[in-house]
């Protein structure tokens, strides 16, 4: 390796230059000194000491050639730099050797040693010779890759002087500077195909992201933008590009109407869009022209430009409307709603006050909100009631939904009762934050409720006062008819003393006339009870042939008397069950049948039938021969009291009511009533009724209740020595009582005018039977019937009641209070003995 210190290669070239001019001197004095010592040489190095310690004493190698271009003489760092054989350094070594032996070592090139040598060798001659020549510097390399830079000058006297400066580290260093460029070149090349790589990549992101982007640099003009900003952010006809300034771009959109910016002018519109440009604080809605929105945000960069994103919030902007719009109509309803629509935060201050608030409370808006609803509002007897109240709502406890009632105060001081509906409302954690309060002044309701109920109460009582109306009605008008029908029926009957024929013809009358009127009595009672709602229906399941058998069985008597024929088709017959009440359906069919008779001509037919129909009811109809009903009369027969054409049915006897009940009841079971009739023909008159859901489930009606034994038939003697007890008040009654008991011959009869009498005699004589009335002067007969009870020595007397009480429910509770029959005034004789009989040999209770 060659030897190199880094201060010499630091020497510039300058100083170089210098050391040579000064070489270059001292050649010239040595050249001079040369002449005068011509011949003296030594054997090889000149003996020049002084030129010597000069020349070795630089950095440079140096050969001095003669005008015959003949080395003069050579330095130290020459041999080193050139690597010459010192033995070819010789004194008057012509350059030309010198030249050929660096050509055949490679020194002056590759190829050809020859041509390089000579070459060189002309060229350092014509340097020699040529007195303005220039001098020549160039490089050379030597095998072991030194390099050097070669000097050749002119002397003054013809010859050269070539310097050998070592560059190998100068050279090395450019060499390495050159790498240096060349790897920066390679790094600038590979950092900006990256950077326009990376480029391409952001512009593709910013292209696909669904916001409109723009960089705007310090002097506001555009920098980068992507795709969308370029559609959403400028207006046809301008070009976006790097270098738009921000302000064109308003100015265009301004000028195209792109975005509805607030003023009036144009010049007013760009200011108000540059001053949120020049300061951006938030984000800016802008409305675009074809009625979609966007949403600018800028935000200053750290570099003093402004970065923009466009967002497009069409959809946004339109749900919001539509939220604005739900929200203005519900509001609109709460301020129009008559309730109060308040609503209180988490410490129950009023936070919104409602128009109805306002009528309902008395406080405006104004006056409600920002007070606490305890103070407002809540009396102050019920504050801490309230208080606890809200308390539990405000912590969630209990129906999150409340429904409550209070006492509230007006602004005016009255005191008013309100029906409050209280939700909790909570924050997204589910944190009771307040509660909506809704409230309706319900103490007008509250009045009329309590109204409703004095009414309903009244309303009560007057039923109840018509209930006992009609149950006096009933006794009133039953205990004269006890009497008459009672006496003729004795009259008639009395073989001692029998009437004759005028006074029998009379009598007959009395007891029809008598029949009738009872009759009447019982059917107007009884549709005054329909129609004042006074009826009580026991619906349950019924066997319909049980409800067909007992009517045809009453009818058959009557239509035989006439000499009609009456077939039942359902004799045998399965039919369904239904749903009603037993009585009130034989009641219903009896009066249908009835009237088939009354209604008939001699020796005509009626003909029963049942048929379940489709819509559920078994249809039961009577079809009578009779003079048929006219067709514009049919709407009239179900009106109370209407009779038809008195004159064709004759004197038959009617009130016009059974119809009119008929209906009534049918309607009252759910059933329907209708007739089909032709005149001159014959009606047929049919009833509907439901059929029975639960076949055999409910208790079923199977049998008419025990019926009274026949009428005509006289009961077999009781057997003697027999003592009946006859409580009653009625002077004629206990006479018409004495009268049929002498009839009966071995009954001994006591009479007690009032109940306290009759408890006295039955305890005395332990009677077989006691007959009480239930109406009496002080203690009732239910009452009496009680204390007979309750005594051990008349408990098992049998008691039979016999009231003109004869509406249901006193039949009823005749029953329950222990009666083992209950009888209605006024009296059958044969009725009346039958029963008599029956109790005495101690049969089953009945009515
Ligand atoms: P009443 O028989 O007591 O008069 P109803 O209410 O039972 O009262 O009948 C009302 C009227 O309808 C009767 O007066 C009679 O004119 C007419 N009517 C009822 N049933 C028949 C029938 N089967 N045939 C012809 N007319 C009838």
């Amino acid at each position: 390796m060659r030897q190199s210190g880094g201060g010499r290669s630091r020497k510039t070239k300058a100083l170089l230059l210098e050391e040579l001019e000064a070489l270059a001197r001292r050649v010239r004095e040595l050249e001079s000194a040369s002449g005068q010592r011509a011949g003296a040489e030594s054997d090889g190095v000149p003996d020049d000491s002084g030129l010597q310690t000069i020349l070795s004493s630089l950095d440079h190698g140096v050969t001095l050639f003669d005008a015959n271009l003949e080395l003069i003489t050579w330095n130290e760092q020459w041999l080193k730099l050139a690597q010459f054989p010192r033995e070819l350094a010789r004194p008057k070594t012509p350059l030309i050797d010198m030249i050929e032996y660096n050509a055949r070592r490679g020194v002056l090139g590759d190829d050809d040693p020859g041509e390089h040598a000579r070459a060189q060798f002309a060229a350092y001659r014509t340097m020699a010779t040529e007195t303005d020549s220039a001098g020549k510097r160039f490089e050379r390399r030597y095998p072991d890759g030194a390099v050097t830079e070669i000097r050749a000058d002119r002397t003054p006297g013809g010859g050269l002087v070539i310097t050998d400066t070592d560059i190998t580290e100068l050279k090395q260093r450019e060499l390495e500077i050159e790498a240096l460029n060349r790897g920066l070149e390679h790094r600038v090349e590979a950092r900006t195909r990256e950077l326009s790589e990376k480029t391409a990549l952001l512009e593709a992101t910013f292209d696909s992201i669904s916001e409109g982007f723009a960089l705007f640099g310090a002097d506001d003009r555009l920098v980068f933008c992507n795709q969308i900003y370029r559609e959403r952010g400028a207006p046809g006809g301008i070009t976006v590009r790097p270098g738009l300034r921000f302000e064109d771009l308003i100015r265009a959109n301004i000028e195209r109407r792109r975005f509805d910016y607030p003023g009036e002018t144009a010049e007013e519109k760009f200011e108000w869009r540059m001053s949120r440009h020049r300061n951006p604080s938030g984000n800016i809605e802008l409305r675009q022209s074809g009625g979609k929105w966007l949403l600018s945000s800028e935000s200053k960069t750290s570099g003093g430009g402004t970065a923009i994103v466009l967002t497009d919030i069409t959809e946004l902007k339109q749900a919001d409307e539509a939220r604005r719009l739900t929200l203005a109509r519900l509001a609109l309803h709460l301020e129009n709603t008559p309730m109060a629509a308040t609503g209180w935060d988490a410490n129950m201050i009023c936070t919104s006050w409602n128009r109805a608030a306002e009528e309902i409370f008395g406080y405006t808006a104004e006056e409600a909100v920002g007070r606490a609803s305890v103070e407002l509002i809540v009396p102050e007897a019920i504050r801490d009631e309230v208080n606890a109240l809200l308390t539990e709502v405000m912590a969630g406890k209990g129906a999150f939904y409340r429904r409550h009632t209070n006492q509230n105060v007006t602004k005016d001081g009255r005191v008013i009762n309100c029906e409050w509906f209280n939700t909790p409302l909570v924050d997204e954690d589910g944190t009771i934050v307040g509660v909506a309060a809704l409230a309706t002044d319900i103490t007008d309701k509250l009045e009329a409720e309590q109204e409703l109920r004095l009414a309903k109460e009244s309303a009560d009582a007057a039923s109840r006062a018509k209930s006992e109306f009609l149950s006096n009605m009933s006794h009133e008008l039953r205990t004269p008819m006890n009497a008459i029908l009672g006496f003729s029926q004795l009259l008639e009957s009395d073989s001692d003393h029998p009437l004759d024929e005028v006074q029998s013809a009379s009598n007959r009358h009395i007891l029809k006339a008598g029949e009738h009127l009872l009759v009447l009595i019982n059917e107007v009672l009884d549709l005054v009870r329909v129609e004042s709602g006074g009826l009580s229906l026991s619906i349950e399941d019924v066997e319909p042939a049980a409800v067909i058998e007992s009517c045809v069985t009453l009818a058959r008597t009557l239509a035989d008397k006439r000499g009609i024929e009456l077939t039942d088709r359902t004799a045998g017959r399965d039919l369904p069950n239904i749903s009603g009440d037993f009585t009130r359906c034989k009641q219903a069919l009896l009066n249908l049948l009835s009237n088939a008779v009354k209604y008939n001509r001699p020796g005509g037919r009626i003909v029963v039938d049942a048929e379940p129909t489709d819509n559920g009811m078994l249809r039961l109809s009577v079809a009578d021969t009779g003079p048929g009903i006219a067709e514009q009369d049919l709407g009239e027969i179900f009106e109370p009291f209407t009779r038809l054409k008195p004159s064709s049915h004759g004197d038959i006897e009617g009130s016009g009511i059974g119809l009119t009940i008929t209906k009534r009841l049918v309607e009252m079971m759910g059933g329907r009533i209708g007739l089909q009739s032709a005149l001159g023909q014959g009606s047929l008159f049919w009833i509907e009724l439901p059929l029975a859901k639960s076949d055999g489930a409910a208790p079923k009606v199977t049998a008419a209740p025990t019926a009274a034994a026949a009428v005509d038939e006289t009961p077999a003697a009781a057997p003697a020595a027999r003592t009946m007890l006859y409580v009653e008040d009625n002077p004629a009654s206990v006479l018409l009582m004495e009268r049929i008991v002498e009839r009966v011959g071995h009954l001994e009869l006591l009479c007690a005018h009032t109940a306290e009498l009759g408890l006295e005699i039955a305890e005395a004589r332990q009677p077989d039977l006691i007959l009480m009335d239930i109406n009496l002067p002080g203690m009732s007969g239910i009452e009496a019937m009680a204390r007979l009870r309750a005594n051990p020595d008349t408990r098992e007397i049998p008691v039979i009641g016999l009231s003109a009480n004869a509406m249901p429910n006193d039949i009823k509770h005749g029953l329950a209070a222990g009666f083992r029959r209950y009888l209605t005034k006024p009296i059958r004789i044969a009725e009346i003995l039958e029963a008599i009989d029956a109790v005495t040999r101690g049969e089953a209770d009945s009515s």
